[in-house]
């Protein structure tokens, strides 16, 4: 089968490999079957297993639905009667988190930053030592958004000196930058298998300690169908998901592991830095700038200023790189035009100075000079 190869250099769903999207079909199968049960086995035991967790304190649990459902599902199932959430706030991600609280009108404090800033760990101290109602401290690794990664290790290390849990959103890191849950002073991650993993969209999952999932059952319970030891409970009881799982989407998740651990954590990390490099190299070449310290990225997500330039068209460079394979993707923050260039997914730094080309003839086209001007 020839199948067309497009360049996503939007922050996911992510560049996927021909064997991966080959391995959804598969002959039909009931998932209530031993089989099939046996493979999320496999599965779950991967997902902790590539943040370094011991299966013995970590545990991995599979929902159905885009990444956002384990922002809905760790803060509504892991915050008791009387306690209340701190969110580390710098951007759009961890904003999404406070909505949640605020929907589910669980509450907390929501402590912002600029989204260029790293967050002032002084001011966290401050805040879990005013507030000893906090149970549970809340943070985005990487906000997507802007690119900027956020110190988790020692964020973390507060959240446990004032007996806080720690949870981070993890889904733009998770697969591709190297995380030890337990030395990053971890209790809970998150990641979707559309990102890091290269796999399909549809399936995501949180690596947690299963002890707090145990704790949790006695928590309010505030959803149905998003609890996390209800949905816990009912693969150590059963070996499957509580409702019908993303069938064809965890037999590519399940080739994606296996194409992680061929590709390895080292390699795999190399390859993203690479390609992100190549992304620094070329916005200079043609005089774009960024809006994050480079020495602050992440290395996975470059976000870039609009021009000042009449001609400036997001939506006609978009367009014409479009057509050629390449997909950019518009910014996240408030009040200000960017857009982003992610070097997720399963592409190299050759298919960046390809885009480069292309970009270049895009801004030629529709006379913008280079260098762009600011
Ligand atoms: C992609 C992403 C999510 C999930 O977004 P969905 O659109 O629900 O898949 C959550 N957090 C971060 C940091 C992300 O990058």
């Amino acid at each position: 089968m020839e199948m067309k190869r497009n360049i996503l250099l939007n922050p996911g769903p992510a560049t996927t490999t021909d064997s991966v999207k080959l391995a959804q079909i598969v002959p039909d199968i009931c998932p209530r079957e031993e089989e099939f049960s046996s493979l999320m086995k496999g599965l779950r035991e991967d997902l902790v297993k590539i943040v370094h967790g011991d299966l013995d304190t970590y545990t991995s649990v599979l929902f159905c639905g885009s990444g956002t459902i384990n922002i809905d599902v760790c803060l509504n199932s892991l915050l008791p009667e009387g306690k209340k959430i701190l969110i580390v706030n710098n951007g759009a991600y961890s904003s999404r988190a406070a909505q949640v609280c605020e929907s589910y009108h669980l509450p907390f404090i929501n402590l912002c930053f600029p989204y260029d800033q790293l967050p002032d760990l002084a001011k966290i101290e401050e805040t879990l030592k005013a507030n000893p109602d906090i149970f549970l401290l809340y943070t985005t690794h990487n906000e997507t958004g802007t690119g900027i990664l956020n110190p988790i290790r020692e964020i973390g290390a507060l959240a446990h000196k004032y007996q806080s849990i720690f949870v981070v959103d993890t889904t733009s890191t998770y697969a591709m930058l190297p995380i030890h849950i337990e030395e990053d002073n971890i209790d809970f991650c998150m990641s979707s298998a559309q990102k890091g993993l290269m796999a399909m969209a549809g399936l995501s999952f949180i690596v947690g300690k299963t002890k707090w999932i145990e704790k949790s059952k006695d928590f309010p319970t505030r959803s149905y169908y998003c609890n996390l030891f209800q949905q816990y409970d009912y693969f150590e009881k059963t070996g499957e998901m509580h409702f019908t799982p993303p069938v064809q989407t965890i037999y590519a998740a399940i080739q994606a592991v296996k194409e992680y651990w061929e590709e390895g954590e080292e390699g795999k990390w190399e390859r993203h830095l690479r390609t992100f490099h190549a992304i620094h190299k070329g916005l200079e070449e043609l005089g774009f700038q960024n809006i994050i310290r480079r020495e602050w990225q992440a290395g996975l997500v470059v976000c870039v200023q609009y021009p000042k330039d009449q001609n400036w068209d997001f939506q006609k460079i978009h367009d014409y790189c479009y057509q050629k394979g390449f997909t950019i993707y518009p910014g996240k923050i408030d009040g200000m035009d960017t857009f982003r260039l992610c070097a997720l997914g399963a592409i190299d730094e050759k298919d960046i100075f390809q885009f480069f080309k292309i970009l270049r003839e895009a801004l030629e086209r529709y006379k913008i000079p280079i260098p762009v001007s600011y």
